[in-house]
C-alpha cells in the first residue's frame, strides 16, 4: 500500500524562529545554540507516524547565500535538529533543503535554482522515490510558500499562525489555518478520514 506523506517546513514549524537584529526580522538559527525545538510537536508527530505517513523535511536556507553564516554551520545546525527529534523518537524519511537564493552574494549558491520554495521540486522528488500517496499528503508550513509550494504538487496544505512569521502570510489560501501543529495532525486525520 502507498503511504502519505506529510511535507514539515522547519523553521517556525519544528523550530523558533530567531530575532536577527541585523535585518530586524525573525529568521532561521545561524548558529547551533540559536537551535531551540518547539515545545510540543513531539506527541502530533508521533501520532503521524503510528498512522503510517512518512515524514520530511524541505526547507529554503538561503543564509548562506546571502553571506549571513557559514555552509558548515548550517549543516551543524542540521545535524544538531536531527540528534534532537531523533531522541525523542521522531526520524524524518529524508530531508530536503534548499541552499540558494536568487539575489544572494555567494558564487554558485546565488541563482534562480529548481528546488527552492514555492516550487515543488523535492516534493516531487520524495513522491517518485517513495512512490507516495499524494491524495493523503499535506504540507504543514507557516508561510505562503509552504502553501503554494504543496499546491504545486496537488496537496493539500495547512498553515500555523506563527506569530513571528506574520509578515509572510496573506497571499495564499491553504486547507486550514491552525494555531499549533498539534491542531494540524487533528485537521489531517480527521479529514484523511483516519481515527484519531
Ligand atoms: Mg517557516
Ligand atoms: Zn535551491
Amino acid at each position: 500500500m502507498m503511504s502519505g506523506a506529510i511535507f514539515l517546513d522547519r523553521d517556525g514549524v519544528i523550530n523558533q524562529l530567531v530575532y536577527n537584529p541585523k535585518t530586524k526580522e525573525y529568521e532561521s538559527p545561524l548558529s547551533e545554540k540559536d537551535l531551540k525545538i518547539i515545545p510540543r510537536i513531539f506527541r502530533p508527530l508521533k501520532k503521524l507516524k503510528k498512522k503510517g505517513f512518512l515524514l520530511f523535511i524541505i526547507s529554503n536556507q538561503p543564509s548562506y547565500a546571502k553571506g549571513k553564516t557559514t555552509l558548515e554551520t548550517l549543516c551543524k545546525i542540521h545535524k544538531l535538529l536531527h540528534r534532537k527529534m531523533a531522541g525523542k523518537g521522531i526520524v524524518f524519511s529524508e530531508y530536503f533543503y534548499c541552499y540558494h537564493h536568487p539575489e544572494g552574494v555567494v558564487k554558485n549558491y546565488s541563482r534562480k535554482c529548481l528546488c527552492r520554495k514555492p516550487k515543488p521540486y523535492f516534493i516531487l522528488k520524495a513522491k517518485r522515490k517513495y512512490g507516495l500517496d499524494m491524495q493523503q499528503s499535506w504540507f504543514i508550513g507557516d508561510q505562503d510558500c509552504d502553501v503554494l509550494c504543496g499546491q504545486a504538487a496537488g496537496i493539500r496544505s495547512i498553515l500555523i499562525q506563527e506569530r513571528r512569521s506574520k509578515n509572510k502570510r496573506g497571499q495564499s489560501q491553504p486547507d486550514a489555518y491552525v494555531g499549533s501543529l498539534d491542531e494540524a495532525v487533528g485537521i489531517i486525520l480527521k479529514r484523511n478520514n483516519m481515527r484519531s
